[in-house]
């Protein structure tokens, strides 16, 4: 007999595992979105806040004033968001582990079963 706490409980848990891969997704897509910008020839051109002149959105350092862009840290925003988003996706698959085992199942059984 299902008690409404434990009812509300797993609305609860089903709403914070799709949080969990929603999130897993967004920060992979944010990487995958990263790694595509930083790799892919690039001929967007932008104002250099300092001078004005006209440079490409790639550059580190304006070439006519100097002025310094920050655009070093995009690989680190892409290990940041890698990291971010396995962790929530490993999350999620343990939570879905957990509410497998719940009812008796074993989710690498069940994967194991795919491949085998
Ligand atoms: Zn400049």
């Amino acid at each position: 007999m299902d008690s409404l706490s434990d009812v509300f409980g797993a609305g609860i848990g089903i709403l914070c595992l799709l949080a969990m891969f929603f999130l897993a997704f967004m920060f992979l897509y944010m990487a995958v979105m990263n790694i595509v910008d930083k790799f892919k020839p690039t001929s967007k051109l932008m104002s250099c806040e300092s001078c004005g002149k006209t440079i490409s959105t790639s550059a580190y350092v304006c070439p006519h004033c100097g002025q310094h862009y920050g655009t070093s840290s995009a690989f680190d925003s892409i290990l940041v968001c890698l990291f971010c988003g396995l962790l929530f996706l490993f999350l999620g698959l343990h939570v879905v582990s957990l509410m497998l085992e719940e009812y008796g199942y074993n989710l690498l059984d069940i994967i194991k079963g795919w491949f085998i």
